[in-house]
């Protein structure tokens, strides 16, 4: 026993490791040392249970992978070849080049992001969206947030706090994620009142629950899931009557936020801002980073006195956007302002992206992998809650194999050096190239080849 402690290996003996140069390169020699002595002591724990004292070889390999989990960034870029467009777990919509280009300067050094160049006062951070979100949507006014979770929690707790808000049983719902309509209003401070019944909700429903207490009624857009069938919901234009006589708030929360009509791509349509607004809305929500293409945000839209009272809640302090995303949301929305959005906005470039372009990706792909794979048909999804059960006919690389084959080619390719997800169905692994940048063609190749080998 006390012979093995004395086997155990010196800090300096272990550095003295030739595998070690190269991390010592690359993490410092400090913060190697460091490792070195948390592995030697999980050693020491190791003898005083009985085991032989590891070589200094067999520390230097254990403080490898040491510096692996705890000196290398976890986050880091994947290749999405699910085809699924707004992926929530691959974090939703890549910039457009500008957009992510902004960001990056904003993040680089300083801007005006709250500094009058005129006067040379101090101003304000929202003033860099306001004009441009009035432009694109034809609202009133405007204000970003941190996501449309806080921007719905802001509105209600600003405009209904201990107040009650009325909502259609069929809309009490979860978006995905934890974002629950219930608890966003209890968060809030809001008082729900569901009224109707998950499939039919009728005008009256609504305007019989009025009360003295009520301070809005509260449209939720079903973003990930579709009730079809025996239904029934008002409109948004007879529901925004009777708000108005009745003085109560009409509140809507579009979720995607399309500000392009989604029925020009051969797809479903989703409720856009702007025709929220022209029906009567008094206040709209959307993401920034769904349908709009942009950074994570949430944005109102909507009357000018109404976003001014959101304005001044202390809570518009805690959800502000810093300057990385005010950047590439007023990018991301001069683009719509520019009218240039479909050929700019990576995701209207996915969504509109040709059969015979994808086709020709995927038979280059395959070409180069030779027999293992062939070109199949398959359906691209929009996903990050948007348009439910709309599909986009696609064609994709597909590797043939059973499912414990194709489960560890998965894994394999999860693995590489740039992560490649992909998705299994029907006894085939696809790979769709429309959510693949074109620039990661050759990423994916090697990645591909890699794994099949
Ligand atoms: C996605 C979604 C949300 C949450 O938006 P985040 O930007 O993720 O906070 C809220 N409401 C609806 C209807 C949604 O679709």
């Amino acid at each position: 026993m006390e012979s093995s402690f004395r086997n155990l290996p010196s800090v300096d003996r272990v550095l003295a490791e030739p595998r070690l140069s190269a991390a010592v390169e690359r993490y410092s020699h400090k913060a190697v040392a460091e490792v070195t002595r948390q592995a030697l002591q999980a050693g020491r724990k190791g003898v005083a249970a009985g085991s032989a004292a590891p070589s200094p070889s067999q520390v230097a390999e254990q403080v490898l992978s040491l510096l692996a989990v705890q000196l290398e960034a976890t986050l880091r870029p994947v290749i999405n070849a699910t085809g699924v467009i707004l992926h929530t777990n691959l974090g939703r919509s890549p910039l457009s080049q500008v957009a992510a280009a902004a960001a990056r300067q904003a993040a680089l050094g300083y801007d005006n992001l709250e500094l009058d160049l005129q006067s040379g006062e101090r101003g304000s951070r929202h003033v860099h969206l306001e004009e441009l979100l009035r432009r694109v949507t034809g609202a009133e006014s405007g204000l970003a947030v941190n996501n449309n979770a806080a921007a719905v929690t802001l509105a209600l707790n600003t405009l209904a706090r201990g107040l009650e808000v009325i909502v259609s049983r069929g809309e009490a719902v979860e978006i995905g994620g934890g974002f629950r309509i219930p608890e966003i209003l209890k968060a809030s401070g809001a008082k729900l009142v569901e009224v109707g019944t998950t499939n039919r909700t009728y005008l009256s429903d609504f305007e019989s629950a009025i009360s003295s207490e009520t301070a809005a009624f509260l449209r939720v857009h079903p973003s990930n899931f579709r009730v079809s069938g025996f239904t029934a919901t008002p409109t948004l234009e007879e529901m925004a009557a009777v708000a108005k006589k009745r003085n109560v708030l009409l509140l809507h929360d579009v979720g995607s936020g399309a500000l392009l009509d989604t029925t020009q791509f051969g797809l479903a349509h989703e409720p856009m801002p702007q025709e929220s607004l022209v029906a009567g809305a008094d206040l709209v929500f959307f993401s920034g980073d769904k349908l709009l293409g942009g950074p994570q945000a949430g944005i109102i839209v909507g009357k000018a006195t109404l976003v001014a009272q959101l304005k001044q809640h202390p809570l518009v302090r805690a959800l502000r956007l810093d300057k990385m995303q005010v950047a590439a949301l007023q990018a991301t929305l001069l683009h719509y302002a520019r009218g240039e959005a479909i050929a700019t906005i990576p995701i209207w470039r996915m969504i509109t992206a040709t059969r015979e372009s994808l086709d020709a990706r995927a038979a280059r792909w395959a070409g180069v992998l030779a027999h293992k794979a062939k070109v199949i048909d398959t359906e691209s999804t929009i996903g990050g809650g948007s348009l439910p059960g709309e599909t986009l006919p696609s064609r994709a690389l597909a590797i043939t194999g059973d499912g414990t084959t194709l489960e560890r080619l998965a894994k394999l390719l999860r693995a590489g050096t740039v992560p490649v997800l992909g998705r299994i169905v029907d006894g085939h692994l696809l790979l769709d190239p429309r959510t693949v940048l074109p620039d990661e063609d050759e990423v994916l190749i090697a990645a591909l080849k890699v794994a099949l080998a």
